[in-house]
């Protein structure tokens, strides 16, 4: 089976989320199971300069949204790449998504249909690669930007499936009405059925309506992305289409992330007692004294969604217990100012800025993880704790709830608790379960029991590569 990934962003070429490591990780997993997957990137500098020697233009597009688009196949850090060359649209310096004001790029609603409308053709049409024809079975579809696939495929009379993931459903794609026939979309699929969104058109609902199939990166936020509190006014259609919905779990990239190969860290190691070197280099890195209490990191973007304004106000029950905080995160001006001043406080230190190896060496190197989140999809941090026997204390919400076995009385007599939970998602809960943290952390024979439970809990690929490839294939099997 043939499968084209639709993704704005692909790690390790360029990432701002847990989506970009979703679209990274996924052709490799699939493999295993018979499908062969491509990913159409736009051509970012940093995609652009990624790809290797040797790629050629298989389609173009005289006037794509303003200028002139080649779409090139090549490889780039392991994938099977086609990137849009459209330096009018994506070849500008900053994010991908934001341009230096902190805004949007005004342009975002054109930079993404060119995405949706090229991989449209790709579906509709097929390419010829090294003399061969490739035509894909299906298209995945990652987020609103990818939300117009399945109305461009039907305009076009492409006949392939098509499954839509909501990575986070708090990105819905908006923009004014007059842009339909900018975009090139039928004006009359712009109602209640289709994709109008009060008043707006919604890039994320045209997709939701349209796809064939849906899903979301965890069970229970499947479940939640039904309800008003989750929903963000889209769990009315998410309840129209609860038999096509599914949640399958985000794996992690164990080749990156794994103890026992980590180049990042002070000294690999297999056994949470092999911690100790990692812990040692991170406290002196971070300016931290040694401490009694659990080392605790963070690693986030700093945004409302991850409910760090609560661990801030909880952070006494935490620090009176000779708990430590190593927070790395960017994002909101006025949480990152809030743990800029929060540092001044001995046991607390803060890194504002994206950083990936540091990212390892706080994993490995901390006690435990947290990640308060009001909602989180899946999270990767909590799985990346449990590979490195780093404890994670996590909301129970979304993928939190559904890879976190908490250190009920129940589970612990059984001996199969990996975490803390807590709920609900407020300052108080939190601080209750930061407590409990330090309880479990002066238990050494428990605290590492957890740990070695973590560490042995498949966080991997496997098993959701299955259930992809299982859904796929009913989604192309004839009705
Ligand atoms: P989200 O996609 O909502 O940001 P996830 O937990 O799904 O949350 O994925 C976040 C990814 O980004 C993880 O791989 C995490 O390690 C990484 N990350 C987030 N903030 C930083 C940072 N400041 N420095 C390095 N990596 C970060």
């Amino acid at each position: 089976m043939r499968v084209l990934s639709v993704a704005s962003e692909c790690a390790p070429l360029v990432k701002t989320g847990g989506l970009a490591d979703v679209a990274g990780a996924l052709p490799a997993a699939l493999r295993a199971e018979g499908i062969e997957m491509r990913t159409i990137l736009p051509g970012y500098p940093a995609v652009m300069a990624a790809l290797e020697a040797g790629a050629v233009q298989v389609m173009a597009e005289d006037r794509l949204f303003g200028g002139t688009a080649r779409l090139l196949v090549g490889h780039a850090a392991g994938l099977e790449l086609f990137v849009i060359d459209a330096p009018h649209l994506y070849m500008r310096e900053g994010s991908i998504y934001l341009g230096a004001d902190g805004n949007d790029w005004s342009d975002n609603p054109q930079r993404f249909a060119a995405l949706s409308l090229l991989a449209a053709r790709i579906g509709t049409e097929g390419v010829t690669i090294d003399g061969q024809g490739w035509q894909p079975d299906l298209l995945h579809c990652h987020d609103w930007q990818a939300g117009f696939v399945p109305d461009y495929l039907a305009q076009m009379g492409g006949r392939c499936a098509t499954v839509l993931t909501i990575h986070n459903i708090a990105f819905q794609g908006l923009t004014g009405h007059h842009m339909i026939e900018q975009l090139g979309l039928p004006r009359s699929r712009f109602h209640a059925e289709g994709f109008e969104y009060y008043g707006q058109l919604s890039a994320l609902k045209a997709g939701l309506m349209r796809a064939d199939r849906l899903t979301t990166v965890s069970p229970t936020y499947a479940a939640e992305l039904m309800r008003p509190e989750f929903g963000m006014g889209l769990d009315g259609v998410m309840r129209a289409r609860r038999r096509d919905l599914s949640g399958i779990l985000n794996g992690i990239d164990e080749s990156a992330w794994n103890p026992a190969t980590d180049p990042n860290i002070a000294e690999p190691y297999r056994h949470p007692s092999g911690k100790t070197a990692s812990r040692d280099a991170l406290r002196a890195e971070m300016g931290l004294p040694q401490s009694s209490g659990p080392l605790c990191c963070v690693v986030s973007r700093l945004t409302e969604q991850k409910g760090l304004d609560l661990l801030l106000e909880a952070l006494p029950a935490l620090l009176e217990r000779g708990g430590q905080l190593a927070l790395l995160g960017s994002g909101d001006r006025g949480l990152e100012e809030a743990f800029r001043e929060a540092a001044r406080e001995d046991g607390v230190a803060v890194r504002i800025g994206y950083d990936e190896a540091l990212s390892h060496r706080l994993i490995a190197g901390a006690d435990a993880i947290l990640v308060p989140s009001r909602f989180e999809p899946c999270g990767l941090t909590q799985l990346y704790g449990l590979r490195y026997g780093t404890i994670p204390l996590v909301a129970l919400t979304g993928g939190l709830a559904d890879t976190v076995i908490n250190a009920s009385p129940a589970a612990l007599d059984r001996g199969v608790a990996t975490g803390l939970q807590f709920h609900p998602v407020s300052a108080d809960p939190l601080a209750v379960a930061l407590g409990r943290l330090c309880d479990l952390y002066a238990e050494p024979d428990t605290w590492a029991r957890m740990q070695a439970n973590a560490m042995s809990q498949p966080v991997g690929w496997a098993s959701s590569a299955r259930a992809y490839a299982a859904l796929y294939r009913d989604a192309i099997a004839p009705a």
